[in-house]
């Protein structure tokens, strides 16, 4: 089975979300089998984002992503990565599928509550970004 990063944001831990946001992964048949909160730098935030380093939104992407806590977690499934965006919903929540999470409970295209990995090398990366090999079972 796949696994996939996923990142509950600032905006959503914020308005105590995270239970709620859980519950969407865990109807959509994904099992959260690795989960912390943390507090990023805007330096590790920085990196996490690298590939968007020349993005017009990146310097307020990375100020929000070390606004406030997140929760990092890895999601497990069959075909988890995408089924992850699916239930995501599209990054801007004017564009969001009715019952996504974004179409739910982002604000704006910028703190829309949650990342998920775009493909396996992706979530490889991001996965070990945050968790040792320890903490995944
Ligand atoms: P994520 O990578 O967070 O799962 P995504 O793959 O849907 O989201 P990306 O294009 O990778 O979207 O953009 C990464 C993040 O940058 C978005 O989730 C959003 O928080 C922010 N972002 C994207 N576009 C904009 C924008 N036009 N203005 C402000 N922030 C943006
Ligand atoms: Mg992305």
């Amino acid at each position: 089975t796949e696994r996939t990063l996923s990142i509950i944001k600032p905006d959503a831990t914020k308005r105590n979300l995270t239970g709620k946001i859980n519950a969407k992964f865990e109807d959509a048949g994904l099992r959260i089998v690795a989960q912390k909160r943390i507090h990023l730098t805007k330096a590790q935030a920085g990196k996490f984002y690298e590939v968007h380093a020349s993005r017009p939104f990146y310097d307020e992407l990375c100020e929000f992503m070390a606004s406030g806590p997140v929760v990092v977690q890895v999601l497990e499934g069959e075909g988890a990565i995408a089924k992850n965006r699916e239930v995501m919903g599209a990054t801007n929540p004017k564009d969001s599928a009715a019952g996504t999470i974004r179409a739910e409970f982002a604000e704006s295209v910028g703190e829309n509550s949650v990342h998920g990995s775009d493909a396996p090398e992706t979530a490889k990366d991001e996965i070990s970004y945050f968790f040792a090999g320890m903490e995944l079972v």
